[in-house]
């Protein structure tokens, strides 16, 4: 398998696995083997080259979801992330980031990149003209995510892919949020896509993973970084990894789904001042949305009247969703990013971000929708 013309659901089932199977097995079994046997002049087999079947099949799979030529997997998010960006840049190179990112992509741009010698101006990913100011001889890459975190905003995709292009620099997007059931970056020009698979890809809130696609080439050069900096994923994780996969489709669809319900009722509540939602058409994202993606995802984050005190009675009172960081699994998920992915941010910075110590985000999960309605109704009560 491996035909570009294939759905997106025949892809997460069939692609990478060898047909026949190995002994005709229908699933890949689990290749519990850091080593390999030499053969001639083939690269030897080792996990941290990440050519064992199992990263190699779960690789394959990643790359048709998001209809690139390659993809590789890391044993995290940040593992993907860090490899991308050292694989492009040098001592004196230049890197433009939206100014809202993933805390860990954050904190390596300002306290690692530095040391190396590489340098970020940070920009408003609604303004062109920032982009433009921010520009160098130096500039390798642009860094931007999908959908911002916690306030579920759409940057202008398709004016930064056409930036990069016009001015030779590599667009990079971490499209954890949307996975490539809702949006491939591809199709508006990115030239790398990175994703968290810890959350929808696995789905299951069992394993940390992450990955990258893109052109040969590309993934190429980011797969040697990722080798010597050593941040494998286990043929194990691989495994689950591409288990998981197997039902993207199906669970992003449904959480698509069962999310818009809930903000609906969020946003009828009287107790709710706000809800951050693309699906809603009171969203300043909506339109961005509408027109790009083919969901508008599980995440979302609304406030409640009476801010913090409100904000943690509610989440005291939650039966079925659980108080917890991350996203993206089969169970619902509410946090106050203040406490926990914005905590290390200062208070001031925050709300001038318009994150609000009241703010909590969901991650609506697998669950019926009227069951998580209901909870959040006595919730908030
Ligand atoms: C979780 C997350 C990451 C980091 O991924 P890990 O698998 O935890 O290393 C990066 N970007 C986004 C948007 C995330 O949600």
């Amino acid at each position: 398998m491996g035909d570009g013309r294939l759905g997106l659901d025949t892809h997460a089932v069939h692609t990478g696995a060898p047909r026949p199977g190995i002994r005709h097995a229908v699933v890949t079994p689990i290749f519990q083997t850091a080593n390999y046997e030499l053969v001639g002049d083939a690269e030897p087999g080792y996990i941290r080259y990440g050519n064992t079947p199992n990263h190699e099949g779960v690789c394959a799979k990643i790359a048709a979801l998001e209809g690139m030529e390659a993809a590789v997997v890391g044993g995290s998010g940040m593992a993907a992330t860090t490899a991308a960006i050292i694989s492009h840049v040098k001592a004196g190179d230049h890197v433009i980031a939206q100014d809202s990112l993933y805390g860990g992509t954050f904190h390596f741009l300002t306290e690692h990149l530095p040391a190396m010698g590489v340098t970020t101006t940070f920009v408003d990913a609604n303004k062109p003209e920032t982009w433009k100011a921010a520009l160098t001889q130096t500039t390798k890459l642009f860094w931007c995510e999908t959908i911002t975190n916690p306030l579920v905003e759409v940057p202008n995709l398709p004016a930064i892919a056409a930036f990069c292009r016009e001015h030779g620099v590599a667009s990079m997007i971490d499209n954890t949020f949307a996975s490539p059931v809702n949006f491939n970056p591809k199709s508006i020009g990115f030239d790398l896509v990175m994703h968290s698979a810890t959350k929808y890809l696995n789905g299951h809130s069992d394993i940390l993973a992450g990955a990258l696609t893109g052109s040969r080439e590309r993934i190429e050069r980011c797969s040697r970084s990722l080798r010597t900096l050593g941040g494998a994923l286990d043929p194990h994780a691989c495994f689950l990894l591409d288990r998981g996969i197997k039902t993207l489709g199906v669970r992003v669809r449904r959480q698509n789904e069962s999310a818009l319900k809930v903000a609906a009722f969020l946003a009828s509540h009287p107790a709710v001042s706000r809800v951050n939602y693309p699906g809603l058409e009171s969203s300043g994202s909506h339109a961005r949305a509408r027109d790009w993606f083919r969901g508008f995802g599980g995440m979302m984050s609304f406030e409640v009247k009476g801010g913090v005190g409100a904000a943690d009675a509610a989440l005291a009172r939650v039966k079925c969703f659980i108080v917890a960081g991350s996203l993206g699994g089969v169970e619902s998920l509410l946090v106050r990013p203040a406490t926990a992915s914005h905590r290390s941010v200062p208070r001031d910075k925050r709300l001038a971000m318009g994150i609000t110590d009241g703010l909590i985000r969901v991650s609506v999960g697998l669950e019926d929708p009227e069951d998580l309605i209901d909870d959040l109704r006595r919730a908030l009560a």
